[in-house]
Order: structure tokens, then C-alpha cells, then sequence
């Protein structure tokens, strides 16, 4: 859309990207194909001259991947200049962070991140991409002193990557701050922004140069898809980089895959703004509940960095870790529940459980879950959309109340 004003976040959700095409079909259809085909060589020729963006084979590039990237895309940017953000939609989540740290950093380069961090992708920096020549430094919530001296003494630093709000912790980290830092010393920021999803925070606006997301989680919403995302308003990296990796290392993801997950994407402010009505009485519940010794939801005034939650984000999320003591107690708890699943994931409709230490982050060594603040008795909760009465009413149960 060229002229007139920015359509706002909502809107985008609902029609950015949407294919009309002359079937008149008022839902795209399922690119379900591996190639395409051409009416001659003529119109070959144009699309190798750059003057036409026809599709060739579904590896380089599919409707239906297209589609969900150019909505993405236009939630991501929405502070932006129009279309000044672009996107890529991958296999899953670690496929996507994958492409986002090999584009930005090579061998000899150097990643600072912080502590806790999602379990896989905590794995693939400490010992993936290690293998390749890529080192990394921890930083206990990226601190601003720690990160400034350490890409001072470390000017091979590449690349700062973050999670805000962090799994499973939910530690919070200013985006505004870290990238003030880390562009001081020409290093670039990846965030991780699965959490709050662009509804809640857009990175992009506040510096990050890329975002990242696992789509299995929020923006798809319903937990029938595995799928990622690199977003980036550099056009270069995008053009360059990003798409030289999905289609050489072909981490695609399934047009049918794409097809659900830009349904998904359109009920993502509503679903949100449910999400976080529902999570706020859930945390303010488990606060307040003498089985719990501690809950983390940054909504909550007692969270270390509410403030900054207030100023960054535009909504608290469903994410809420509380900690029963021991793995005992939260063992018993976990065997109790009954509308709430017993499941990984997050950001589903359905409201779902778990147990950091033996699920999601049972790859994290020992020392390194202790030195994060996972301990035996730390559970994690995604509020879904159920009736939040209903929730608080399985939990309490569960808890013994
Ligand atoms: C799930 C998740 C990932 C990994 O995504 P997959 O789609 O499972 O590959 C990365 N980061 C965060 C914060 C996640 O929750």
C-alpha cells in the first residue's frame, strides 16, 4: 500500500500479505507444489534478469511461504517505514536461529548471550557452533557494565543474541540499552522475541538488527505446526545471507505448514490480549498462594524489572514460572493437574505445563540449571484462552488448596 497512514498492528495481522489472486478465492489456496512451471523461455529469462519475482521451485521460494512472510514481516515492522522489514519462514524455530547466528557470524567470530536461554538454542551456541569456529561468552542477564567490558576485550564479537523475557525464567533484558552498546562496537543484536510475540514487543523498533521466533509457539497459536522466523530490516543480510542459507543448508518449511500458521497469525492480537488478561489473575493467584515460594510474571510489581516490562512491552504474556521448593512437591503437582496438560511448548490455546529442569532444559548441564535459577522445584505455566476460572480452579486443586 502506497499513501496514506500505517495500517495498524491488527489490520496487518488480518490482511497484510493475503494472496488475491484472479480465482477470486478469498483464502489463498495451498501452494502444494515443488515447482512451477513457465510459459517459455522468455518469461525464464526474465526471471533470471531480475525483472520478474516468479517462483521456480519451492526450496528458493513458495506462495504460501510468502505470504506468511510478508505478514510477519508487517507486525514486525510495524513502527517502521512500510515494508522496510523483510522475512524468511523456516522449518522451526532452531532452524531459523540457526540461519540468524551462521548469517552474522563466521568462524573466529565471537556471540556474547546470556545465561538462561531456550534449551536448544542454549546447545547450538555452547555446542554446535563451537564446532565451527564460533565462540560465545555467558553474561548473567547481559548485564550493560559485563557487555560493554567484554566486547571491549573481545573486538572479534559479532554478534549479541537475546531472549527477553528469558526461558524459563522470565529475567527481562532492554533491548534499547544492549543495542546502544553493542552498535557502539559495530557487533549486531539477534533477538529472540518468541516470548511476547510483535503484539506485545518489537525489537526491530527499538534497534535489534534481527528477530527471530519459534512460530510453533504463539504465532501459529494452535500447536499444529513446527515453524521459525528471521526477521530484519536489513536488506542486505536478507537478501543476502538469510536466503543464501535457507535455500543451501533448505531448512523450508511445508506450504501447508505456512498455510496454517498465517491462519494462526491472523487471531494473534486477540489471542494476546486474552493471554494476557488470563496470565495476570493466574500469577496474581500462584503469588498469593502459601504452596508457592516464589512466582516470576513480569506483570507482577514484585517482579525485578516490572518497570522495565512497563516501558518495553505492551502486555505481560502467558509465560509465569513459580517455584514449589522441591521435586517432590512439584512432582505431585504436575501429577495432579487435569485441565491444564502436562506438555513442552508454549503459546498454544490450550493451557500447558511443565517441568524446566527434566523437560525443556534437561540438556542444560546441572551446574550450569543451578547457576540459572532452574531448580527441581521450578515450573513453568502457559495460560491459554480457556476461562480463567477454570484454570485457577485445576491449579489450586492441584495445589492442595
Ligand atoms: C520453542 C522455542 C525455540 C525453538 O523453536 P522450535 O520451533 O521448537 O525449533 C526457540 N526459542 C524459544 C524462546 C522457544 O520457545
Amino acid at each position: 500500500m502506497v499513501g496514506g497512514p500505517r495500517r495498524r498492528l491488527s489490520t496487518e495481522a488480518v490482511h497484510a500479505g493475503e494472496i488475491h489472486d484472479a480465482s477470486g478465492a478469498h483464502i489463498a489456496p495451498i501452494f502444494q507444489t515443488s515447482t512451477f512451471t513457465f510459459d517459455d523461455m522468455a518469461a525464464v529469462e526474465a526471471r533470471a534478469a531480475g525483472e520478474s519475482d516468479a517462483h521456480m521451485y519451492s526450496r528458493g521460494g513458495n506462495p504460501s511461504r510468502a505470504a506468511l512472510a510478508q505478514k510477519l514481516a508487517a507486525l514486525e515492522g510495524c513502527g517502521l517505514a512500510e515494508g522496510e522489514a523483510g522475512a524468511e519462514i523456516f522449518a522451526s524455530g532452531m532452524a531459523a536461529i540457526t540461519a540468524a547466528l551462521m548469517g552474522t557470524a563466521r568462524a573466529g567470530d565471537h556471540i556474547v548471550t546470556q545465561q538462561v536461554l531456550y534449551g536448544s538454542a542454549d546447545h547450538l551456541i555452547a555446542d554446535v557452533l563451537t564446532g565451527f569456529g564460533v565462540t560465545n561468552t555467558r553474561l548473567p542477564g547481559l548485564a550493560p557494565d559485563d557487555l560493554e567490558a567484554e566486547l571491549a576485550r573481545r573486538p572479534e564479537s559479532a554478534v549479541v543474541y537475546l531472549e527477553t523475557p528469558a526461558n524459563p525464567t522470565m529475567g527481562l533484558i532492554d533491548i534499547a540499552e544492549t543495542c546502544g552498546i553493542a552498535h557502539a562496537f559495530g557487533v549486531r543484536v539477534v533477538v529472540d522475541n518468541t516470548f511476547a510475540t510483535p503484539v506485545l514487543q518489537r525489537p526491530l523498533e527499538l534497534g535489534a538488527d534481527v528477530v527471530v521466533h519459534s512460530t510453533t509457539k504463539f504465532i501459529n497459536g494452535f500447536g499444529t505446526v513446527i515453524g521459525g522466523a528471521v526477521v530484519s530490516a536489513d536488506a542486505e543480510l536478507m537478501a543476502g545471507e538469510i536466503a543464501s542459507l535457507i535455500r543451501f543448508t533448505g531448512g523450508v518449511p511445508s506450504p501447508f505448514d505456512c498455510w496454517l500458521t498465517n491462519l494462526g497469525l491472523k487471531t494473534l492480537p486477540l489471542r494476546m490480549e486474552r493471554h494476557c488478561n488470563n496470565a495476570m489473575v493466574v500469577a496474581e493467584f500462584l503469588e498469593s498462594h502459601p504452596a508457592v515460594d516464589s512466582t516470576a510474571y513480569p506483570g507482577l510489581g514484585s517482579h525485578p524489572q516490572h518497570d522495565l516490562a512497563q516501558r518495553q512491552m505492551d502486555g505481560f504474556g502467558a509465560l509465569i514460572a513459580f517455584d514449589l521448593g522441591d521435586y517432590g512437591t512439584a512432582t505431585r503437582f504436575l501429577d495432579r493437574i487435569e485441565l491444564c496438560a502436562l506438555a513442552v511448548s508454549l503459546g498454544n490455546v490450550d493451557t500447558l505445563v511443565e517441568h524446566p529442569a527434566s523437560m525443556t532444559h534437561a540438556v542444560v548441564p546441572a551446574e550450569a540449571r543451578a547457576a540459572s535459577g532452574i531448580t527441581d522445584g521450578l515450573i513453568r505455566i502457559s495460560v491459554g484462552l480457556e476461562d480463567v476460572d477454570d484454570i485457577v480452579a485445576d491449579l489450586d486443586r492441584a495445589l492442595g488448596g
